[in-house]
């Protein structure tokens, strides 16, 4: 089975590109004029201005590469074709690989040009294994291979803020609220600029200030948007990565602030963090067909029917339950959530998530009949090697990972039934 599995995979590469290719086209075509014209500034001068302002973030922390974050953004692209590129030569607008810098405030920021930077603080939250706003340093996962829970968290922080740049909310953003010669004297030093001064006067950091001030609340919403639509994209990063993430910045926000009030902070336009995360349950909904539902507590639903997801050592419970519905809404979306669509992969037979070191572990893999759309359903204790016997008696997580499965099977299995399709 996992051969046939990879053999399926060796397909999708070529696929997709012409897919890209084809929609890149189609676009071309569909957009009455070019984003150059459509803003006031062209994309070499954007980069030029976001070139100078990285220039600054840089000076102002300690900025390093990082091999999983780079890793992280890779999949985002080459799953994202049509919206997300690397400086290939091909394009005008691209990328740069995304930097970490180190603060202690969890955050993560896009600026023009297409220069992005995340704390790692931010990383180190969503790679932490409690769920409970705190993070334990000494008690963090690594990110990518199998690490498919706490890497889609990372990649939805990421996927935001790409967002940002494919929504060209700069260019908007500048347009309206500042103009290039107000930025350009920000960035000059010089004095007199109504948004310098009023940021001098707040203490504030130039920096900040144009990092955090020139997102509107309509910009954030996209950006999230198209945050959870770059993760559907990749078979082993999950739209519940978003929820995960939402869902500790809730907790986070009920230690700092537990009588509920919050300041009201201009630097940060981010809509309130419950009402995030129910936009993202509310896409999972909607995207599922009403078949998938999650809400705060951690509770899954599907077809109405609550689903039993037990915890294990390696993920916090409400982290996985996030993960799968996000998965299972995704599945169903892409018309993969069928019988004759699952497999079950030894992570190191898997093209995605590949992972050599965790022989007792499998992919539930929902993929169709060509290869062109993946989605990975969770991970569970199940080893390949062993008979369905041996691993419901063999450890004590095998057990309710297999009725967890036989449930959520079961279910689609009901469906499917008594919804007949069309073929
Ligand atoms: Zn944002």
């Amino acid at each position: 089975m996992g051969r046939r599995f990879t053999k399926e995979m060796y397909g999708m590469k070529k696929y997709i590109f012409s897919m890209g290719l084809m929609f890149g086209l189609l676009l071309a075509a569909a957009q009455p004029f070019s984003p150059a014209q459509a803003h006031f500034m062209t994309s070499a001068e954007e980069r030029e201005i976001g070139a100078a302002a990285a220039e600054r973030t840089e000076e102002k922390y300690d900025v390093a590469w990082d091999d999983d974050i780079v890793e992280i953004q890779k999949r985002l692209i080459e799953c994202n074709p049509t919206q997300l590129n690397w400086n290939d030569g091909r394009h005008t607008r691209w990328l740069a690989p995304m930097k970490l810098y180190h603060s202690d405030h969890p955050n993560a920021f896009m600026l023009r040009g297409g220069y992005s930077y995340m704390a790692d603080s931010m990383v180190n939250f969503m790679n932490t294994y409690q769920n409970d706003g705190y993070t334990n340093s000494n008690n963090l996962r690594p990110m990518n291979r199998s690490n498919i829970y706490n890497t889609s968290s990372v990649a939805f922080v990421m996927g935001h803020e790409f967002g940002h740049w494919a929504g060209k909310d700069h260019l908007e953003g500048y347009d309206k609220q500042f103009g290039l010669n107000l930025l350009v004297g920000i960035f000059g030093g010089q004095a007199g600029s109504v948004g310098g001064a009023l940021a001098q006067s707040a203490g504030v950091n130039l920096v900040d200030t144009l990092i955090d001030r020139q997102m509107s609340f309509n910009q954030e919403k996209g950006a999230d948007e198209w945050g959870i639509k770059f993760l559907e994209n990749v078979p082993e990063y999950s739209t519940g990565g978003a929820l995960t993430k939402f869902y500790r910045f809730m907790k986070l926000e009920e230690i700092r602030y537990p009588d509920g009030k919050r300041p009201k902070n201009f630097r940060n336009p981010h809509p309130e963090t419950q009402k995030r995360f129910d936009r993202v349950a509310d896409y999972i909904k909607k995207s599922s067909n009403g078949r998938v539902g999650v809400n705060s507590y951690g509770n899954v639903f599907l077809d109405r029917v609550h689903l039993d997801i037990p915890s294990r050592m390696d993920v916090a419970d409400v982290e996985r339950s996030f993960y799968i519905a996000g998965q299972i809404a995704a599945a169903i979306k892409k018309d993969i959530f069928h019988r004759e669509n699952i497999s079950v992969v030894a992570p190191s037979e898997s093209r995605y998530g590949y992972d050599p070191n965790i022989p007792r572990m499998s992919y539930v893999v929902f993929s169709s009949k060509d290869g062109s759309e993946v989605k990975i359903l969770d991970l569970i204790a199940y080893d390949k090697t062993r008979s369905y016997e041996e691993n419901l008696n063999s450890s004590i997580y095998g057990k309710a990972e297999i009725k967890m499965m036989d449930q959520i099977i079961g279910l689609m299995e009901e469906y499917d039934r008594t919804h007949p399709r069309r073929r």
